[in-house]
């Protein structure tokens, strides 16, 4: 058995999902179970518009939109990719009459929220779930239309959740008992279970979605409670690359890498997959494939326990943009004691994430790097917090860089592999490419670094032809065997 992801873009259109019916009946042997996102640009539009529908009620002479004209577009879209998708009429029929009653639930809801003028999180989760819910019946419609059997499910019936709305986590007990029950016996029968990623509900009935882009990590959480055989992630490109090939030409697809180096690589700034897919998958060691729909005969990368050596030390380098660097400065940071635990209790407290830390030992400052976006609500923060130590001057300053990149490269040959470090630090000297910080967790899966954002490509490329070209390789390659002759 496999369980199949099709992202947003993977469903983009009518035209892709007939491809991606074609796609699953041709692996019917393998007895596929579909998990599918919304298609493209849906779950942004019903988010969207559940804001502006808000906004409007508390202010209704700015207000926009209006719940019914709005839910009336979104169905005339969606018909007409029914319509495109869907020839035999009888099965079209079903498809729209279930799509035009979820719609009706739809203007429900979003009527509530324009009177309402308010929109919390647990409002949005059930919103923005109409994307996958709406495009389960699409994709089940067309591949019985191709002549497949399908059934449509919404994983509100299989993946129980907590409440956190928005960022809901599996309780995978109840899950993998209800995935059993239900997907099993259509798998037996030859049917395609085409389930709603993104989605799930809580022990009440709730709907909660489980963060953008959690597809992925529904796949996962499915192909875990199966125990299924490979859980694939169809993509549009080939599988995993040693960088991102818009800032380096000639990065290459990987064919294998370890849960954990997947890990790395997402919280990174790859956008590979959902950072927590890998979690359900590992438990059972089920591999995951990262394939392409528009190269179906790509094997994939194949993401599993991966102990095996197979590239060299580095196996991708990637790059976060999104990112800016926080400096607490001054004697104080090294001789007033608990600072730092100050600073991260404060960061906890705001429920901001800590990317990267930096501190050396000589103690004059604490970098921390979060994403931008925090930055006007933690710097005031920080400053408050430390308000006396820096009337003192115990702490210089509290600043914010926005200007800057993190740099991460990863693989688990570098652990214990000795001059990684060295080799990546000459070969951006050599270019020089100012280090604002470094990092390297005890893991040693991960060197990461600042740069300024204005050397971003440049130290992606120069770590890529360090380690990653066919020469950068082959230095690796005698270097070991030159370690290995001293052994
Ligand atoms: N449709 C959801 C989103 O756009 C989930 C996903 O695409 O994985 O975030
Ligand atoms: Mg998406």
């Amino acid at each position: 058995m496999i369980v199949m992801k099709f992202g947003g873009t993977s469903v983009g259109n009518a035209e892709r999902y007939r491809e991606v019916a074609r796609l699953l009946g041709s692996y019917l042997e393998q007895r596929p179970v579909a998990v599918v996102s919304a298609m493209a640009g849906s779950t942004d539009w019903l988010l969207n518009t559940a804001r502006a529908l808000a906004e409007g009620g508390r202010n209704p002479a700015a207000a926009t939109h209006n719940a019914e004209k709005s839910v009336a577009d979104f169905l005339t879209r969606n018909k007409e990719t029914i319509a495109a998708a869907i020839q035999n009429p009888e099965i079209r029929s079903q498809v729209e009459a279930v799509v035009e009653g979820q719609h009706q639930v739809l203007l429900r809801l979003l009527t509530g929220v324009e009177l309402l003028g308010e929109l919390s999180p647990r409002s949005l989760d059930a919103v923005a779930a109409f994307g996958e819910k709406i495009s389960v019946q699409v994709l089940a419609g067309t591949l019985q239309d191709l002549g497949f059997k399908a059934q449509a499910i919404s994983a509100e019936e299989l993946i129980l959740t907590d409440r956190t709305f928005q960022a809901a986590r599996p309780q995978m007990d109840v899950t993998t008992n209800r995935c059993r029950a239900r997907l099993l016996p259509l798998v037996e029968s030859g049917v395609i279970p085409v389930v709603t990623g993104f989605i799930g509900a809580t022990e009440d009935g709730v709907t909660t979605t489980l963060g953008r882009d959690g597809t992925d990590f529904s796949a996962s959480i499915v192909g875990a409670s199966l125990d299924a055989d490979e859980i694939w992630i169809w993509k549009e490109v080939d599988g995993v690359m040693t960088a991102d090939p818009r800032m380096v030409p000639n990065a290459r697809s990987l064919r294998r890498i370890s849960y954990a180096e997947a890990g790395e690589l997402t919280h990174f700034g790859a956008k590979v997959i959902h950072p927590l897919t890998v979690m359900p998958a590992i438990e059972k060691g089920i591999p995951i494939y990262i394939k392409n729909t528009f190269n179906p005969s790509f094997p994939g990368t194949r993401i599993d326990h991966g102990h095996e050596q197979t590239d060299g030390v580095v196996k991708a380098v990637t790059s976060a943009r999104n990112m800016a660097l926080i400096t607490i400065m001054g004697g104080g940071v090294l001789t007033v004691p608990g600072i730092a635990a100050r600073a991260f209790g404060k960061m906890a407290a705001l429920n901001v994430n800590v990317y990267m830390i930096s501190h050396a030992s000589s103690g004059h400052d604490l970098c921390m790097v979060v994403e931008k976006k925090v930055i006007p609500q933690v710097i005031p923060t920080l400053r408050k917090e430390f308000e006396r130590e820096l009337e003192l001057k115990e702490i210089e300053a509290i600043e914010s860089d926005p200007q800057i990149v993190t740099i991460a490269a990863v693989g688990s040959g570098m652990r214990g592999a000795p001059g990684v470090a060295g080799r990546l630090f000459s070969a951006l000297g050599r270019k020089s490419i100012n280090i604002v910080a470094i990092a390297q967790g005890s893991s040693e899966l991960n060197i990461s670094l600042i740069v300024s954002a204005d050397d971003e490509q440049e130290a992606l490329q120069t770590i890529h032809e360090e380690f990653l070209s066919l020469t950068g390789l082959g230095k690796t390659l005698s270097r070991n065997m030159s370690i290995r002759g001293q052994n």
